[in-house]
């Protein structure tokens, strides 16, 4: 037998019993008369000790144990004369009287302890062995509560868990697809899932009435900060409901997991409409867990002779509270700040509300104090506040702004991890304009039905039609989205004309779906969660990597098992593929 309990298991009640525990060795100390090993394996650490009354050979074993070797060993369990508060099992040691390594190790190359002395890059290459520690270990069983605590949920409302295939069809619509090439039809090719949407809708033709699935999704997409090619989605759809019902369901889930996971309750979220968020936050993922809401500033700022406010489609403007005592230096950073190119702003027009109640601004040439107040009126600012203003086209002044308010509420500390701000956002837009395509985009998905009353603008302003379509921010992240879908076959077809596909590309890409649509198609909905950020934001952290427990790096690599490679000839030539030369 290899083990008769864990590393992290036994107590002062076990003292007295012979035991035996199989795990790693964290440390090793000799002191003179005493040997003790730290044996470590998923569920804690126990202290081995030998000392001078052991048989020679046993201590000799026991010094001779190097970092991370495998042991098994066997022995007594008794109180520890000094006793450690630091870990469960402190009040113990366990009396080894038979000591056998399973199995040696090299020395690793970073140290196997919560704060490791290893960068990124080598803990990567040796992921089991950075899934050793704590820190990701702890990731890794947190992401499996959450998966638990949604399977629960879900499960008891009778949702039923169906798999689609991974091998599909690839579509122009989203992002890029991963492409397979298949052996058995030379010169064709699948491409893996970016999400089970049409397969989900296909279920509820099919009456599953509930769906989910906790599945791999694959987007081949130049990476952004914190992406992955592949990413784990919970994925929902419900046959005969409202946008009303999937609100109620999934808030619901969420609540549930805040209350499972962290103790916490929160009543109704909040909702907001996409126009709002955008006026509001200038971002369709507001963290409401601080304040700063944009001020819009043209009615009481383009009255004077300022150009540069008065040519600006849009002036706008944040309270930064507590901030008026910012010194000219700090405020020349923030302006510089503002200016790099990945936020992109010209300038930042700044007033000092003092505690005494009187306005200084950068641009007190122009505007007089009366002027100001009103500036302080609208963004909310109470004396000791700064007032930052920003100007230009509403879209991009909107975006620099928000990038402005966000980098303010992390360096104030307002952005606090164990505080849990969830909102729903709702009514998107159906259609996005694309410059590069020169053509109107599905904002969520073409499949979305746009809310009926704002059919007639189809024809005439398309970028007004409002969807069924939401979003469920936590924290300033989206960690869910959805909308309730067009079930009709008219309907779906008219979709894709206004998305400028012919009937032909329509069929020939969606032909399946809009088939089905014939056969009695349910009205349904559902959204997806992406399940690495959900678990990360609840598990207080802003990275997704620790929860996943092989990631890829930033050019999508997989350092550890070095993927991808290139292949042999043989097998290109099996899938009938030739490469042309590439150029390094
Ligand atoms: N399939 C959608 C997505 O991946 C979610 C949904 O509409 O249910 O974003």
């Amino acid at each position: 037998m290899h083990r008769t309990h864990t590393c992290g298991e036994l107590r002062l009640a076990d003292i007295g019993k012979t035991v035996t525990l199989s795990g790693w060795v964290q440390k090793s100390r000799d002191l003179g008369g005493m040997t003790f090993i730290d044996v470590r394996d998923r569920y804690g650490i126990t202290q081995l000790t030998f000392n001078s009354d052991d048989d020679e050979s046993l201590r000799a074993a026991a010094r001779e144990l190097g970092r991370e070797y495998v042991i098994k060993a066997t022995g007594t369990v008794i109180e520890r004369s000094s006793k450690n508060s630091k870990i469960p099992t402190g009040e113990i040691e366990i009396k080894v009287s038979q000591l056998e390594v399973l199995n040696e190790s090299k020395l690793p190359p970073f140290t196997i302890e919560d704060e490791t002395d290893g960068g990124d890059d080598i803990r990567m290459k040796y992921r089991y062995l950075d899934i050793r520690r704590n820190p990701v270990k702890n990731s890794l069983l947190f992401r499996h509560k959450v998966t638990q605590e949604v399977r629960n949920y879900l499960s008891n409302l009778d949702f039923c868990e169906v798999e689609t295939p991974y091998l599909i069809k690839s579509t122009p619509e989203g992002a890029r697809d991963f492409i397979v090439p298949s052996r058995m039809n030379p010169g064709q090719f699948y491409a893996l899932p970016q999400s089970p949407q049409t397969f989900k809708q296909l279920l509820m033709v099919g009456g599953m009435d509930k769906y989910f699935q906790i599945v791999k999704c694959f987007r081949d997409e130049d990476l952004r900060a914190d992406r992955q090619p592949e990413f784990t989605q919970i994925d929902c759809e419900m046959s005969f409901v409202e946008q009303e019902d999937i609100l109620n369901i999934f808030e619901g889930m969420t609540r549930h997991l805040l209350k499972n996971i962290h103790g916490i309750e929160i009543d109704q979220f909040p909702r907001m409409t996409f126009d709002e968020a955008m006026r509001t936050y200038g971002n369709d993922k507001p963290d409401i867990r601080f304040g700063m809401k944009f001020g819009e500033l043209n009615a009481v700022a383009q009255h004077k002779e300022f150009a540069i406010f008065n040519n600006a489609e849009l002036v706008v403007g944040i309270a930064v509270p507590g901030a008026a005592g910012y010194t000219r230096k700090q405020i020349d950073e923030l302006i510089e700040w503002v200016k790099r190119p990945q936020v992109g702003a010209s300038g930042m027009v700044y007033a000092k509300y003092e505690a005494d109640g009187s306005l200084k601004s950068s641009v007190d040439k122009f505007y007089d104090q009366a002027d100001l107040l009103k500036w302080a009126e609208v963004t909310g600012a109470q004396p000791g506040d700064l007032i930052l203003v920003l100007s230009g086209p509403a879209h991009k002044t909107r975006a620099q702004l928000s990038a402005l308010r966000m980098e303010l509420g992390n360096r104030m500390g307002l952005r606090k991890p164990d505080e849990f701000a969830p909102l729903w956002v709702i009514d998107f837009p159906l259609l996005e304009w694309d410059e590069e395509t020169g053509r109107f985009h599905a904002m969520h998905h073409p499949f979305t039905s746009p809310k009926i009353e704002d059919m007639p603008l189809l024809d005439t302003d398309p970028g007004k039609v409002r969807a069924n379509a939401y979003d469920l921010v936590l924290n300033g992240n989206e960690i869910g989205g959805g909308s309730i879908r067009i079930h009709d076959k008219d309907m779906q077809a008219l979709m894709f004309k206004h998305l400028g596909f012919s009937t032909e590309q329509a069929q020939d890409q969606f032909g399946f779906l809009m088939n089905a649509f014939q056969y009695g198609a349910p009205p349904h909905g559902g959204l997806a969660f992406g399940l690495d950020r959900l678990t990360a934001i609840l598990g207080g952290q802003e990275t997704i990597r620790d929860f996943i427990a092989f990631p890829k790096n930033n050019s999508g690599r997989d350092v550890m098992i070095d993927a991808p490679a290139i292949i042999a000839k043989e097998q290109l030539d099996e899938l009938s593929i030739s490469l042309s030369p590439v150029s390094k």
